[in-house]
């Protein structure tokens, strides 16, 4: 009942020239492969600058890919230098947006209150959030690897209607960057808690339809062991995607 998800997450990476060749590429790769388009729901997260660039291409070229932004804002409008509205995302035709990415939380210091408030902000402007939730080494040597990500994940989804759509993104933050994945157990071990967490907060349907992501050194060559689980509804892919044909083979994995 779940379409797996293939999501790019483009980081400060690529321009917007670069990134509409990019797309123009990585549509072209996989229509040479003859890929089925409804087998897999594609997403890119490009930087800010890019968005409007990529949504003109993608729409004149019928390009199947959802669009998402790595950031918004809590706020609506007004005096917040630097900031961009969910309003504002909306109006260019993106779909979803990152939230709580393990970088934005250890950079820009957000925690969980703000990664709270931006769920909220995304789900107020049609946007869903892709909520991001991991440990950190030091946290699974303490605490184990399902912890934080479920204590995360909780204060996310606090007061969220239980209609709302939503994905969750399990990123373990010593395995994102690093070459060194998770074991697909792990994955499948914590995924599996995340979604008791969605069951508890927003009930069985939610559960049964919220697609819950893992991230951190997914490649080509290991995807297929994360997608064999059964909790694991597709990737949330860095490094990995910035690169047309290493992401083309990630969209096209075969269990
Ligand atoms: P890598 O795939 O480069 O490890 O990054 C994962 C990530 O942070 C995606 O949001």
């Amino acid at each position: 009942i779940r379409t797996p998800l293939i999501a790019g997450n483009w980081k400060m990476n690529l321009d917007h020239l670069q990134a509409v060749a990019f797309v123009q590429k990585l549509h072209w790769a996989l229509k040479d492969a003859k890929h089925d388009f409804e087998s897999v729901d594609v997403s890119v997260f490009p930087p800010f600058t890019d968005l409007r660039s990529v949504q003109t291409l993608m729409d004149a070229d019928k390009i199947p890919f959802g669009l998402g932004a790595q950031d918004l804002s809590v706020h609506e409008s007004g005096a917040y230098t630097g900031e961009i509205s969910g309003a504002f995302l909306k109006r260019l035709d993106v779909g979803s947006v990152i939230i709580g990415h393990s970088e934005r939380r250890e950079y820009h210091a957000e925690g969980d209150d703000i990664v709270a408030a931006k769920v909220k902000a995304a789900l107020k402007h049609g946007l869903v959030p892709v909520i991001c939730v991991g440990e950190t080494a030091e946290d699974l040597e303490t605490h184990g690897a399902s912890a934080v990500p479920v204590g995360q994940l909780e204060i996310a989804l606090d007061g969220v209607d239980a209609a709302a759509d939503i994905v969750v993104a399990y990123e373990p933050v010593w395995a994102i960057g690093s070459g060194q994945a998770a074991t697909p157990e792990q994955a499948q071990e914590v995924c599996a808690k995340l979604r008791d967490v969605v069951k508890t907060k927003l009930g069985d349907d939610a559960a049964a339809r919220t697609r819950i992501l893992y991230g951190g050194s997914v490649k080509a060559a290991n995807i297929a062991s994360f997608m064999r689980q059964p909790d694991v509804d597709g990737a949330l892919v860095g490094g990995a995607s910035l690169i047309v044909d290493e992401f083309a083979s990630i969209i096209r994995f075969q269990k």
